[in-house]
């Protein structure tokens, strides 16, 4: 019984252990995780298809806007992302069906193992019956075997029979339980296996999900900011489309003003285009007649210049046949006033009291003027005034240019081809050289009127040609020498021209073209230093010799071709003190003899041209014959007598000034002829005999009436009122 009793605990134990594997192998779990599988599965499908949906959709949305730009590019990016994903999607749906058909396959072995469990537990039960019948019916006997129980030790055998027949079953239906076990062992072992995959599949379930999730919040984020962009972009377009609205808007009405200001334009412009319209047609019309009226106009016009150049042609031939008679009148005119005037005037010019004049009363002055008349002067001789009157008279503050202003038209007329003569006359120290040369600072007439001729000459360069030309010469002792030549040594001689002119001419005298105030000085260097290397003391040489500085000025008339030639003659004469006979021997009275001589030949000579004499003694001296052809004739001579102002020269002033109103005072009258020649030998003081054989008193009686004026030594005052 307690092997019985045994036996049943575990009937009961294994029965229970079947209900338990039942309920284990059940199927329910595996079911379960399946169909929450396909839950899962069914969930993820639906969400693949809700990104794909919204994919679509955005695919579909902003892919024109964005065409080229960054997000187009990431967009791109996310795309192909989702293309992996989706393939991702599409390997897990393929690892899922696998896995689905592998549950399929599972679910159909655990169906069958649950047939053949079923049927197991069938047999069991069976047997359970089977052997529980048994074990009553064992039981029975035991009951009766032991009312009986002699027979017990039988029965027992029979039990003990019948039991090792059970025991055999036990151990067979052990057997069977053991390959039960084994077969729910090995099921275990499949449902482990299954559930083991079923975790991976979970696993893998959980990763897809975890990486759909990231690409879903990638996806947003994608969304996000391609939305974000998207708006900017969207608010840029509309302040763009604001702002250019707002310039349109302006611009617009910028120009809907100009139309309006070209509209009203237009309206103004319109009759004023009409009008133009109208003025050009009537210019066309007018510009067609033009030619014709031109040719008219350019005809008429050429007869008229044609005209008015034979007028201006006929007019010009007169002009310069009148300009030539004025020449000719002007000349005449000029040599009528010089006539009037006498062309031989006398002035005298007063040198201020010098250092040289030492003190005392041998040096006070003795020379006055008149206040109200230039051509008085007053000497006070031994005590008793006397006063003489000359053309002008220079007091010793007249300067240079003061004189100069006196000669200067005398100059001029050597450029209309008049000869000229100017004298300086006086004793020696009274001023001669001063007067003529002067100094370097303060030149004389000399370098003015070379400079004046140059002025002048450049003033009518436009009508006249000129050339000057200068020569110097000295003449002492009677002989001619040559300033500026070579040999200064050489005694020049003075001879008829042989063309039959009547001129005079000096062969071998140098001649120099001057063209400018250097010239000059050069000239007058070279002179100098002549005269200095061949005199050791040039300052008594210089007052015993006279000094001719000769310019000649030849001119030719472009338009008239009319030639001219003038000369003047500046002459710095020997000093014209006298020498005693007495006191005075030798080489220094030869000298006084020949100053005397030429001297006293110019005073006749003057005389005789003024006295119109037929014939004058030029050939007296030198001097005279040398300047025959500017004395002669329409020349004009000017002598300044040069006087020394102090006491101790009273004697020789006295004797200048007589000499120069005796040249002065020779007026002639119109017709006239005076000659005062015969005065000339009757001075007393005069040491020297008048050379001069012309001087007829026969001449007087040519003398016009009413003219009578004389002139005698001594004579003082005498106003010389020539007969009209
Ligand atoms: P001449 O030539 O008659 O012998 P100068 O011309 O040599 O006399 O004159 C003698 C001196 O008197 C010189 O020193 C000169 O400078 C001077 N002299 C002459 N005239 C004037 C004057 N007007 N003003 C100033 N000094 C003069
Ligand atoms: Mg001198």
């Amino acid at each position: 019984t307690h092997e019985v009793e045994h036996l049943k605990e575990k009937l009961i134990s294994q029965a229970q252990e079947v209900s338990r594997l039942r309920s284990e192998l059940g199927g329910t779990d595996l079911e379960k995780h399946r169909d929450l599988l396909m839950v899962e599965n069914e969930r993820l499908r639906q969400e693949m298809r809700r990104c794909e949906a919204e994919l679509q959709e955005l695919r579909a949305k902003p892919a024109a806007p964005c065409a080229g730009c960054e997000h187009s590019q990431e967009s791109a990016q996310l795309r192909d992302r989702l293309s992996q994903l989706q393939l991702e999607v599409a390997e897990n749906k393929g690892l899922l069906s696998e896995l689905n058909l592998e549950v399929q396959q599972k679910t159909d072995r655990l169906a069958e193992v649950e047939l053949r469990l079923k049927d197991c537990l069938a047999e069991k039960a069976q047997e359970e019956e089977r052997l529980s019948r048994r074990l009553r019916d064992s039981h029975e006997t035991i009951a009766s075997l032991r009312a009986q129980s002699p027979p017990i030790k039988y029965v027992i055998k029979t039990v003990e029979v019948e039991s090792s027949k059970t025991k055999q079953a036990l151990s067979e239906s052990q057997a069977r339980n053991q390959h039960l076990q084994e077969q729910v062992a090995m099921q275990r072992q499949v449902l482990k296996e299954m559930e083991q995959q079923l975790q991976s599949s979970h696993q893998l379930t959980a990763q897809l999900r975890a990486q759909i999730a990231m690409y879903e919040s990638e996806l947003e984020r994608a969304h996000g900011q391609m939305l974000e962009e998207m708006q900017s972009l969207e608010e840029d377009k509309n302040r763009a489309i604001e702002e250019a609205f707002a310039r349109a808007q302006v611009e617009m009405k910028a120009v809907h003003e100009n139309l309006a200001g070209v509209r009203t334009n237009l309206l103004t412009l319109q009759p004023a285009l009409r009008t133009l319209t109208n003025d050009y047609n009537g210019l066309k019309r007018q510009v067609r007649g033009f030619p014709l009226l031109l040719q008219e106009a350019l005809k008429s016009v050429k007869a008229e210049i044609g005209q008015a150049i034979e007028e201006v042609n006929s007019n010009n031939q007169e002009l310069l046949r009148k300009y030539r008679r004025e020449l000719q009148l002007r000349k005449k005119c000029h040599n009528e006033l010089v006539r009037l005037k006498g062309n031989i005037r006398v002035i005298a010019r007063v040198r201020p009291v010098t250092k040289e004049d030492g003190e005392g009363p041998e040096a006070t002055n003795a020379v006055t003027f008149d206040p109200d008349d230039d051509s008085i002067i007053h000497l006070l001789h031994k005590g008793k005034p006397v006063s003489f009157e000359l053309d002008k008279v220079f007091s010793s503050q007249a300067s240079q240019q003061d004189v100069f202003q006196e000669v200067q038209a005398l100059i001029t007329s050597c450029i209309d081809g008049f000869n000229v003569c100017i004298f300086a006359y006086g004793q020696t120290g009274a001023g001669k050289t001063y007067t003529m040369e002067g100094t370097p600072e303060n030149p004389g007439i000399n370098q003015r009127a070379l400079r004046l001729l140059f002025s002048e000459v450049q003033e009518k360069a436009s009508d006249w040609e000129y050339t000057i030309t200068v020569s110097a010469a000295e003449i002492y002792n009677e002989v001619l020498r040559d300033l500026l030549g070579q040999e200064p040594q050489e005694k020049l001689e003075i001879r008829l021209c042989p063309d039959g002119s009547g001129q005079l001419y000096v062969p071998g005298l140098t001649e120099f073209q001057v063209q400018s105030v250097e010239d000059i000085n050069k000239v007058f260097e070279f002179g100098h230093t002549n005269r200095t290397t061949e005199f050791t003391n040039l300052n008594e040489h210089s007052s015993r010799s006279h000094a001719l500085l000769i310019v000649t000025v030849r001119g030719v008339d472009c338009s008239t071709g009319l030639r001219t030639t003038g000369k003047l003659n500046l002459v710095d004469l020997a000093g014209s003190e006298r020498v005693g006979k007495s006191g005075a021997e030798g080489s220094r009275l030869r000298e006084a003899q020949h100053i005397n001589k030429s001297l006293s030949a110019l005073g006749d000579v003057i005389a005789a041209l003024r006295s119109r004499q037929g014939h004058v003694p030029f050939r007296n001296s030198k001097l005279t014959y040398l300047l025959q052809d500017s004395l002669s004739g329409d020349s004009k001579t000017l002598m300044v007598v040069q006087v020394s102002p102090v006491e101790k020269n009273t004697s020789e002033t006295l004797y200048s000034l007589k000499f120069a109103e005796r040249v002065r005072s020779v007026e002639l009258g119109p017709g006239s002829r005076r000659t005062e020649l015969g005065s000339w030998s009757s001075q007393e003081h005069l040491e020297w005999e008048p050379a001069c054989q012309t001087s007829q008193p026969s001449a007087r009686a040519h003398s016009a009436p009413g003219s009578g004026t004389t002139s005698r030594p001594g004579s003082i005052r005498r106003k010389l009122q020539p007969s009209a």
